[in-house]
């Protein structure tokens, strides 16, 4: 589907990026701010050229350095959707739709229809939500008939609730209209809600790939503070209606994770930030804390502001943030065996 090999260098800041993606569903370029995010999308989109690399999309060479090919933005056939919507504040909504030269006026209907702006044709974008906005920038692509939709931090103007509304509308586009999606950020929530594959950038470079499957079915990843977090994909066991408790199974045995209602599907992708992560080295007894791993230290790395982040198998990958001085005082090693906990409430789901 995609198929990158990227290098970009600003003096100071490099990118060098080589990663696939078999994906007709939406792939999340995930990364802290400052990361390279816009750059790579850019040079997907043919706004920005690489210095050297190449670009495959749904087997079309984009992009060659070696062979000279350098296909201008419009035959890329890239729907790109900004931050902040970018629409011709002088035309309304349905002019703005079908400004593209090749849009598809047949679409028109079905689009506005499923974008939930049917209701907005004849208004101006002065008049429309950020929301809104965002919708008919995604319809504009979409009319556009392309190969791919690229967006970069789409959600980042809007307020938590046109989020999650927006959210909802994205994460059904790529089956509705039968288009896979490129997707920037660096919010761990949209992380979890959008991504089929995931893909990490740090510094210009990528840090991994994918949710790995079989042991180590975790993946670190620092959101844009520097907060490190890991990703478990479980499965749904049992939800306890009273007390909101689901159950899921992981390979670590089984995760507890509070909700107010029980999951829409049997697969839940769950996080765990490091700082939320206690380590004691014997099995605590009558503390409220549920969810209790046992496991054993892979290796230490110690990062800023004295603390320390203490990588763990415990059947899956999970790992701890804690102060160098607790670290030096429990005497923790490589190899050595813990217990993790994890409350209930510091799961997000
Ligand atoms: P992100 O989208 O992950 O926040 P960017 O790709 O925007 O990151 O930027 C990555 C780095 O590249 C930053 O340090 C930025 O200052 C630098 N950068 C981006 N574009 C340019 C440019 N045109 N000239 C010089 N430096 C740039
Ligand atoms: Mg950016």
């Amino acid at each position: 589907m995609i198929d990158v090999k990227l290098k970009k260098s600003f003096g100071s800041f490099n990118v060098n990026a080589e990663f696939s993606s078999d994906s007709m569903g939406i792939t999340v370029l995930a990364g802290p701010s400052g990361s390279g995010k816009t750059t790579i999308i850019n040079m997907i989109s043919g706004l920005l050229t690489p210095d050297e690399g190449r670009i495959f999309i749904k087997d079309r060479i984009l992009f060659d350095s070696e062979k000279k090919i350098n296909c201008s933005v419009e035959q890329r056939r890239c729907g790109y959707i900004f931050q902040d919507g970018r629409l011709f504040p002088h035309m309304n909504v349905r002019r703005n739709l079908l400004y593209g030269r090749h849009s598809d006026h047949s679409m028109l209907k079905e689009s506005v229809k499923l974008l939930g702006i049917e209701h907005l044709l004849e208004r101006m974008p002065g008049k429309l939500s950020g929301g809104e906005k965002q919708r008919v920038a995604i319809g504009r692509a979409l009319l556009m008939r392309p190969q791919i939709l690229l967006m970069d931090e789409p959600l980042a103007s809007l307020d938590s609730e046109r989020k999650e509304e927006l959210l909802s509308y994205i994460d059904r586009l790529p089956e509705q209209f039968g288009i896979p999606i490129f997707y920037v950020t660096h919010s761990i929530h949209e992380i979890l809600r959008l991504s089929d594959k995931l893909i990490h950038v740090e510094k210009g470079r990528i840090e991994s790939s994918g949710i790995p499957e079989g042991e180590h079915n975790s993946l670190g990843i620092s959101e844009g503070n520097g907060e490190y977090i890991s990703v478990f994909d479980c499965r749904m066991k049992s939800f306890d209606n009273e007390f909101g408790v689901i159950s899921a199974e992981f390979h670590g045995g089984i995760i507890r994770i509070l909700a107010n209602t029980p999951p829409y599907e049997q697969e839940v992708r769950v996080a765990i930030k490091a700082s939320d992560v206690t380590i004691s080295l014997d099995k605590p007894q009558n503390i409220s804390t549920t969810n209790i791993f046992k496991g054993r230290i892979r290796n230490l790395e110690e990062i800023s502001g004295h603390s320390v982040l203490v990588h763990c198998d415990i059947g899956a990958s999970l790992t701890a943030q804690i102060s160098k001085a607790s670290a030096v005082r429990l005497r923790l090693k490589p190899r050595g065996k813990i217990y993790l906990l994890v409350k209930v409430v510091s799961m997000i789901c």
